[in-house]
């Protein structure tokens, strides 16, 4: 099957009645700032829901049209999308939308116009090319190690899939590494084909920023939208045990994020915190054309010589954005006003139907 036709895309739009644009999205992940941004730009709103999550959609009342369906990946079905191009609908791809639907049928099957970049959702999917775009922006990252045997220092080893770091484990010598691996398969959180595509890289000893930024193809500038921390079970429970208590217990931390906390960085870090967002957006305009569109995060780790290390980014709208659904101090600052991320995907999507460049942000 080919690739969705980014020409078909620009036909329907081209049929949409541009004063009756629905924003949809599928019922998880960032969907409720999504609807709710969507609306306070006063677009009509629907979410795609898999039957019995819809509780959250309703409840908040942020979805104007339900489109219920057994199981999240039916929004690649026929008669999904049919009803989503009949309601003029433009979809906000995020997580779990990409995740559930599954890459390759976003790629190939979903035939809805979409905001942002569909052809750079590979790019942060697939490790390597996450990698590449991030080094060759010129971009911090974690030392990759090529084999075990070379491990020199401590490392994060990590393992392919949606997984949420269930698995991941930190390690100092190959040794260690190997009894891990052993003890990650005896708990049945790894197989033999994980431990073959082990990642190991370099561990950064720092803080995490999860740093949320807006490239606007329409003004061509990148925006700081907002920042987040993680919370990650088991790891920052096992931090609130003290250390003679975890040598007893002898627990294998996770990593698998569990919630979000908003945080703010120290202003004399904000000029590299700029600086990276804008390497990474020309880096994409090289490597994907026409390159970032819309919401992106960089996954960061600030070490003790204040030098952001970038160990992850998305190249969508990121689920940390949740945590400033109404606004962060950095959108204050630039906006004057409640802006979260789903709010600027419409205010952009509003702008082009404005300035007839729709066909610039819709992919
Ligand atoms: P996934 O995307 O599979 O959930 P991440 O790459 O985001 O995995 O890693 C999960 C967590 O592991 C991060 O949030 C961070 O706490 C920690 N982590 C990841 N890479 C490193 C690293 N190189 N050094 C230290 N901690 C790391």
């Amino acid at each position: 099957m080919g690739k969705v036709n980014k020409d078909d895309i620009l036909d329907m739009l081209e049929k949409y009645d541009k004063e009756d644009i629905t924003i949809a999205t599928l019922g998880s992940h960032t969907a409720l700032h999504i609807l709710r941004g969507a609306k306070q730009e006063g677009f009509r709103t629907a979410v795609v829901c898999e039957k019995g999550r819809e509780v959250p959609y309703e409840r908040f009342g942020v979805a104007d049209e339900f489109i219920f369906v057994d199981e999240f990946k039916d929004i690649v079905n026929e008669d999904v999308q049919e009803q989503l191009r009949n309601m003029n609908a433009i979809v906000v791809p995020h997580g779990s939308f990409v995740a559930y639907a599954g890459l390759s049928n976003v790629e190939d099957k979903f035939n809805v116009p979409m905001f942002g970049n569909r052809d750079i959702l590979r790019w942060e999917a697939e490790r390597d090319k996450e990698r590449k775009m991030i080094t060759d922006a010129g971009i911090r990252m974690p030392y990759k190690f090529d084999k075990p045997e070379d491990i020199d220092r401590t490392v994060m080893v990590k393992f392919p899939g949606a997984r949420g770091g269930l698995g991941y484990f930190v390690a100092g010598s190959f040794d260690e590494y190997n009894q891990k691996i052993d003890e990650m398969k005896e708990r049945g959180w790894i197989n033999d084909d994980d431990a073959k595509q082990a990642h190991i890289e370099e561990y950064v000893c720092g803080c995490n920023y999860c740093i949320h930024y807006f490239y606007s193809a329409l003004n061509d500038e990148v925006e700081l939208l907002g920042m987040d921390s993680r919370f990650e079970s088991s790891i920052d429970g096992i931090c609130r045990i003290p250390a003679k208590d975890q040598m007893e217990l002898n627990m294998s931390p996770s990593y698998v994020i569990s919630g979000n906390h908003p945080v703010v960085i120290r202003e004399s870090l904000l000029g590299q915190v700029f600086a990276n967002g804008d390497k990474l957006v020309e880096a994409a305009k090289k490597l994907v054309k026409p390159g970032m569109n819309g919401p992106f995060c960089l996954q960061c780790l600030c070490n003790d010589d204040l030098e952001l290390v970038v160990f992850e980014m998305s190249a969508r709208i990121d689920g940390g954005t949740n945590s400033f659904m109404n606004g962060s101090p950095y959108t204050f600052v630039k906006f004057e006003e409640e802006m979260s991320a789903g709010r600027r995907i419409s205010r952009e999507i509003k702008n082009a139907i404005k300035s007839d460049r729709l066909g610039v942000i819709i992919t």
